[in-house]
């Protein structure tokens, strides 16, 4: 398979400009906005810094609800658009056929907007590449924090992880409507809480250890150290109130709180702050089939957190995670995710392979072997059901 877009950042920030210390680097949309109704305002907010027309990659149970506002609020602001219906699977292919739509629309496409979950997004990010102009992204849960990331990660049609394809920017504007996101179901923004609590503890890790970078090549600043602590007082503070708030379909501070902490916060501070231990056992949960299938990332994001936290002997920061992941839902060992180690010896020992594979991982401070890894998983399973 060919990649129509290979920019590798990585090779760039990862040079020493003066052959010894490497660079600090910190990336970020250009802006966020978050609100309640703000999908009714894009037309105008992008009006400040786009002209002509924009296109737009919608999933198709979003075009349903939301297609008939994001296109009056364009058209009110003056700007062109064109839609194309997302076909599901974050591809080349479908990154491909969605700029080669644009392109053939006859209208100026000058930003190119995705609306909808991670992979909508991703295939959006691909295309605007693709068309040379910068994305918008308004994601409809806050179930990741990918919607601010300056890469897309491409799966193949059966929905297998593939590569990372790396943008020039991080996204002109995301847009965060608060009523779109208090109507996804709960679970998504309890799985945004799993990816979100990580991000503190991958990013110290690699603060702490001189050989870790950032996705795109620098070391973290004290900036994204900063936000991802942050994210995870938030959420520790909010968690609970922000999931009573939409089960209630109450509207409340704690929502906003808690959409800002899993979308920008987190975004920020994993991809400026470094990943580690715990989104590298999450990848090699998904070499399970059952496990990719069933789960959400930040489920799979909590399992790893437990992991990370106990690999470092971290025990009360363990044991504080625990206790949060069981007031907001989220898995604190194998059996809540339907993983039951004892009687899949040979899939535990594949997850071990494959989360080894993840470079990443390996920015622990230790030398980490199979060994050390399975038996951290294990007792961070043991440690998760004395705590559930
Ligand atoms: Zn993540």
């Amino acid at each position: 398979m060919k990649k129509a877009v290979t920019l590798d950042p990585n090779k760039t920030y990862q040079k020493l400009p003066d052959h010894r210390e490497p660079i600090g680097l910190f990336v970020s949309p250009s802006q966020y906005i978050q609100g309640w109704g703000v999908i009714g305002m894009l037309g105008e907010y992008l009006s400040l810094c786009i002209s002509g027309g924009v296109g737009v990659v919608i999933t198709p149970g979003r075009y349903r609800v939301l297609g008939d506002r994001i296109e009056k609020s364009l058209s009110d602001a003056g700007l062109l658009a064109a839609h194309t219906i997302f076909q599901g699977e974050s591809t080349l292919a479908e990154a491909e056929r969605i700029a080669a739509f644009f392109r053939k629309s006859g209208q100026p496409v000058n930003a190119l907007v995705g609306v909808g979950g991670g992979k909508c997004l991703d295939a959006a990010r691909m295309a605007a590449s693709r068309l040379a102009v910068p994305v918008v992204t308004v994601p409809t849960t806050a179930s990741t924090d990918a919607p601010t990331a300056a890469h897309a990660v491409i799966y193949n049609e059966q929905g297998v992880f593939v590569d990372l394809e790396f943008c020039a920017t991080n996204p002109l504007l995301v847009l965060v409507d608060l009523e779109v996101i208090a109507e996804a179901p709960p679970r998504y923004l309890v799985a945004g809480m799993g990816d979100a609590f990580s991000t503190f503890y991958e990013a110290r890790c690699c603060m702490e250890n001189p050989a870790a970078r950032t996705t795109r090549g620098g070391r973290p600043t004290m900036a994204a150290l900063a936000i991802a602590r942050q994210c995870r007082d938030v959420l520790m503070e909010y968690g609970v109130a922000a999931l009573e708030e939409i089960k209630g379909r109450r509207r409340g501070e704690a929502l906003g709180r808690i959409a800002e902490a899993n979308i920008l916060l987190s975004g920020i501070g994993f991809e400026s702050g470094g990943l580690a231990g715990a989104h590298g056992v999450a990848q090699g949960l998904t070499v399970c089939e059952d496990l990719h299938r069933n789960c959400l990332h930040g489920e799979l994001v909590a399992i790893g957190v437990l992991a990370q936290l106990v690999m470092e002997k971290r025990t009360q920061e363990a044991a504080q995670a625990a206790r949060f992941f069981k007031t907001v839902g989220l898995p604190l060992h194998l059996d809540q995710i339907g993983f039951d180690p004892a009687r899949r010896g040979a899939d535990l020992d594949a997850i071990v392979r494959s989360a080894l594979g993840v470079f990443f991982i390996r920015y622990e401070p230790f030398e980490l072997t199979a060994d050390l890894l399975k038996a951290a998983i294990l007792e961070a399973d043991a440690f998760g059901r004395s705590m559930a």
